[in-house]
């Protein structure tokens, strides 16, 4: 089974968010599992670093007005094909310029890459490999199952898979004839919404199977609160979203043999003990308080619902507890932790930027990990905090619901409980939920126990990779009858 991932964002190499470690992990699982997947990316100056000098496996003259080469290398596991199109990708930002607003070409970038997918799909690379599935993610990859319908191209079948429905690729309809996008599309049954080309939109309405990253999510989709819009599109299609759970990479994301901290395994804590040490003193932090470290490795978007953490910070601080945060987004977010860590030195630490060795630092010496996210589709943070003995508290929604089992009175009666649940969006919730985790955290024995639960969950990509094979399977045998 030849599967093409197409993706615009992908570990080690590019990456904003959770879809870049869920590209950059489940193509490994899935090569485990005896499929033969390569993974076509924008050539950003990060990936075109990686396929410097390799010899062209397509190309055209003219795709969306730019010449584009398809460069093809073996990156850290990696059957990678790199889209180079400096014109469209050898820039910074993946998706906006520097004062954070949109390239104006983005729906060129985008359309490109899709139209490249679509175009190896139907005709294979000059290497003779020809995909039988083209495996697409997020908006940025939507119009490939709408270029190969309009193409006639029968034989391939197409998986989308939702990882945040709000980003959705909304452009202006004048652009169609431009994107070469099908005038018969352009209708409220098709590619169009509100008046607008909709990227994601036209993926969800021509790809064979829909896909998103955790069930409590895929259910969440199909109402008016969380589909942002396309909650009818879901319902409507015959098979509606398939949720499957994310994993993350047990390999990368290893406390025993993770390079950036004091090493520590479930047996043996104490270099656990250290790195809480190291990440107190990177932080400058005086260490002298009794409550819990909690720490935040996050976008600082809406979403995430950190504006409800700055509400309850003075009664975590009051409480003897302290904070550590790495993140960056919205400025006033910015400047508003900023601002806590200036006013409580001794006990708050931020850290504004994106620093993948200092996130795992966080996971390593954190004693809990907040995510009071208002949405989360999946959320690959407390599966990192699970792994390195950090208990996640978290709000119960998409995958944070999925992934965590709330210490409530039954949970702890069969001593099952891995985390702290609490309803999303509700400042007071979050405050009963931190409340809650000094509490246990007071009982040594009763927070160790909770510990080890949560280093033993398994959350690797086993499980969910044999999933998406069984998915392949059925969906290349529908299409091909
Ligand atoms: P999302 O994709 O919505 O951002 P996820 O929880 O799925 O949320 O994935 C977030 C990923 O990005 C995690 O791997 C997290 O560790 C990482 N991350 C987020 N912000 C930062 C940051 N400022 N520095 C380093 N890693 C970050």
């Amino acid at each position: 089974m030849r599967v093409l991932f197409v993706a615009s964002e992908c570990v080690p190499l590019v990456k904003t968010g959770g879809l870049a470690d869920v590209v950059g992990a489940l193509p490994k699982a899935l090569a485990a599992k005896g499929v033969d997947v390569r993974v076509l990316l924008p050539g950003y100056p990060g990936v075109m670093a990686r396929v410097d000098g390799k010899k062209g496996v397509w190309q055209a003259e003219d795709v969306f007005g730019k010449r584009a080469v398809v460069r093809r290398a073996a990156v850290d596991g990696l059957d990678l094909l790199a889209l180079d199109m400096p014109d469209y990708f050898d820039r910074d930002g993946l998706y906006v310029t520097d004062e954070g607003a949109d390239w104006p070409d983005n729906p060129f970038r985008f359309a490109s890459l899709s139209w490249v997918a679509a175009e190896i799909a139907r005709d294979g690379l000059t290497d003779g490999w020809r995909p039988d599935i083209v495996h697409a993610h997020d908006w940025q990859t939507g119009l490939i199952a709408l270029y190969l319908g309009a193409w006639g191209v029968g034989d391939v079948a197409t998986i989308l898979t939702i990882h945040n429905i709000s980003y959705q690729g909304l452009c202006d309809a004048t652009l169609r004839r431009a994107l070469k996008l099908p005038e018969r599309g352009f209708t409220s049954q098709g590619y169009e919404f509100y008046g607008r080309i909709n990227f994601l939109k036209a993926g969800l309405i021509h790809s064979d199977v829909v896909t998103t990253v955790s069930p409590t999510y895929a259910r969440e989709l199909e109402s008016p609160e969380f589909g942002c819009g396309l909650e009818g599109v879901l319902a409507a299609r015959q098979e509606r979203a398939i949720g499957i759970l994310n994993g993350i990479d047990t390999e990368l994301w290893d406390p025993a043999r993770d390079a950036a901290i004091e090493t520590f395994s479930v047996q043996s804590l104490s270099g656990r003990r250290a790195s809480r040490k190291a990440l107190l003193k990177a932080f400058a932090l005086d260490g002298k308080r009794s409550g819990p470290l909690f720490g935040v490795v996050s976008r600082l978007t809406d979403q995430k619902g950190l504006d409800l953490l700055l509400g309850v910070l003075p009664e975590m601080l009051r409480a003897d507890g302290s904070l550590v945060l790495l993140g960056s987004g919205d400025r006033r977010l910015e400047e508003a932790f900023a601002g806590a860590a200036r006013d409580h030195a001794d006990a708050v630490g931020v850290r504004i930027g994106y620093d993948e060795t200092l996130a795992h630092r966080i996971y390593a010496g954190s004693d809990a990990i907040l995510v009071p996210s208002r949405f989360e589709p999946c959320g690959l943070t407390q599966m990192y905090a699970m792994r390195y003995g950090a208990l996640p508290v978290v709000a119960r929604t998409g995958g944070l619901a999925d992934t965590i089992i709330d210490a409530n009175a039954a949970a702890l009666g069969a001593g099952v409980a891995t985390g702290f649940q609490f309803d999303p969006g509700s400042r007071e919730a979050l405050s009963n939920a931190i409340a809650k985790t000094f509490a246990v955290f007071g009982e040594t024995s009763l927070w160790r126990k909770l510990q080890r639960n949560a280093m033993k969950h398994p959350v690797g990509w086993n499980g969910p990779a044999e999933r998406y094979v069984d998915l392949y399977a059925e969906t290349l045998a529908t299409r091909r009858g």
